[in-house]
């Protein structure tokens, strides 16, 4: 189905928009969010704070609504405000937010209406189990779920190593191998997407060791067993080109959370300036040229948020090549802002400390920054073999 033809339903208005949505959102993030990052960064997962953030419509700006068309760049806006300031928070953001992207995407009755309305208003949480399909249709590593087609729908097995907000009765979009799909002579395999619901029968959460931060995500590793999946909870069968549609948007939201924790670490940088800048000069990646790069960044994933659903491997290209300068200049932001605030942001309370591991974080899930070179590499390559 053409994303043109696909029926408004996001039925609720949200109660901000715009500059508006991005002061209020803003508001939180200095507010309570502060507060709470430290809690958040050692386990405690904000909840209250994510559902206030889906009632000022921080987390469905992306999705079509009788408003008009979705706003990506506001989504990612939003996302970087709130990863400025905590970016496990942000993350979970990013989670809420693809999980609606693939509900209002499925074009299922069954999810676009009264599952989608609640997920917009936080009623409904969930997440995305994408992460090993996204690495397997790199060829980087094997699908985990398998699907077994039965009258009525499939019945699926596998498990999931880490999937975030996740909760008794949350959810998340998830891809199964569909077995026997290819006949003998027939190249290629068919995957199936479905929302899975962790309180249904045959679906088993099990918590993960201990991250060196992050710990608040609500991540946990998903079994399945014998689980049916039936049609109300079919997102795309055939799963590629629904991904194909959607692995632009997927990958280009994620820039929020890199452009906020890059954002953190300058004010990290510019908070010790006035003290320390007489020493602080002599280091590199100072604050004021970070900026710019920031800024620069920030224009060209704008530039891409006013065409998430241009399916050409040129656009996408572009969008992967802003994601991994996303995740380098994090890396280098966090790293620096450390150097800047010496011991200071060497303290275990210290913001500065946490965002180098959530930097860690940027540059490590999927799409990771050696799996967005792999996949760069591959279509440079086939653009000149072409
Ligand atoms: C805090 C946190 C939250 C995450 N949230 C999500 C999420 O919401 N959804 C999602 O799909 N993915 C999630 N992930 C997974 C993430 O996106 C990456 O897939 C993961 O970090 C592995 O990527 P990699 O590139 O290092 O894989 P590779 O280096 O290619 O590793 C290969 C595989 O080995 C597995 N592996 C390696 N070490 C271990 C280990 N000690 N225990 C178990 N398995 C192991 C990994 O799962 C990985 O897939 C999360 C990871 C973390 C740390």
């Amino acid at each position: 189905m053409n994303h043109a033809d696909l029926p408004v339903t996001s039925p609720e208005t949200p109660l901000c928009s715009g500059e508006a949505l991005l002061a209020a959102v803003r508001a939180l993030a200095a507010g309570p969010l502060a507060g709470r990052a430290e809690a958040i960064d050692r386990g405690a997962y904000p909840k209250d704070l994510l559902q206030e953030l889906a009632a000022l419509g921080a987390m469905s700006a992306h999705l079509d609504s009788p408003a008009g068309p979705g706003d990506y760049g506001l989504a990612i806006r939003a996302m970087a405000e709130v990863s400025r300031v905590c970016g496990a928070t942000g993350f979970m953001m990013w989670c809420q937010v693809v999980c609606g992207l693939y509900l209002q995407q499925s074009g299922n009755a069954a999810l676009t209406g009264a599952v989608l309305s609640r997920h917009v208003r936080g009623d409904g949480m969930g997440g995305t189990g994408l992460s090993n399909p996204m690495k397997s249709y790199a060829g980087i590593e094997e699908l985990l779920l398998k699907a077994t087609p039965v009258p009525g729908g499939y019945v699926v097995n596998g498990s999931l190593p880490w999937v975030s907000n996740l909760s008794g009765d949350h959810y998340c979009g998830a891809i199964a191998a569909v077995q026997g799909s290819v006949a003998e002579g027939e190249s290629g395999t068919r995957e199936l997407m479905f929302l899975l619901r962790c309180d249904n029968p045959g679906v088993t959460l099990r918590r993960c060791p201990g991250f060196s931060g992050m710990e608040g995500t609500a991540t946990f590793a998903v079994s399945l067993k014998n689980h049916v999946v039936g049609v109300k909870e079919i997102i795309a069968d055939p799963a590629r080109p629904f991904i194909a549609r959607i692995r632009a948007g997927f990958v280009m939201l994620q820039c929020g959370m890199a452009v906020g924790v890059a954002q953190g670490s300058i004010d990290s940088m510019l908070a010790v300036e006035a003290r320390l800048g007489h020493v602080n000069q002599f280091l590199d990646d100072r604050p004021a040229a970070l900026q710019a790069e920031l800024d620069a960044l920030t224009d060209c994933v704008m530039k891409l948020a006013l065409t998430p659903m241009d399916e050409s491997p040129v656009f996408f290209a572009r969008v992967l090549a802003a994601r991994a300068d996303g995740a380098e200049l994090c890396l280098r932001a966090a790293q620096s802002a450390l150097m800047h605030q010496g011991a200071r942001g060497y303290l275990m309370r210290s913001p500065v400390q946490r965002r180098v591991r959530e930097s860690h974080f940027v540059a490590i899930v999927t799409p990771a920054i050696k799996h967005l070179r792999k996949e760069i590499a591959r279509m440079a390559e086939e653009e000149t073999s072409a």
